[in-house]
């Protein structure tokens, strides 16, 4: 076995292991970004309009971050 054998064995070793992890490691960030976009997606869906100035809020928030005015506890049952 010639050493040039031996260099595209090495090359082909390293690759079946290098091209996995970088395919994984960009499938799970993918996967992350996803989740994330969803995460908001739902977060965003749960929020309430202000009632002084129509931003969409965090239905617990007691100030508007937007007008800063003091909200009125709303009570939805849910
Ligand atoms: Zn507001």
């Amino acid at each position: 076995m010639g050493l040039s054998e031996i260099l595209i064995i090495l090359l082909i070793a390293v690759l079946a292991i290098v091209i996995p992890t970088v395919v994984l490691s960009v499938t799970r960030l993918v996967m992350r970004g996803i989740r994330l976009r969803q995460e908001q997606m739902i977060e965003e869906h749960r929020r309430v309009p202000c009632p002084f100035c129509k931003e969409r809020i965090h239905p617990d928030a007691l100030v508007c971050p937007y007008c800063k005015r003091d909200l009125p506890q709303i009570i939805d049952g849910a």
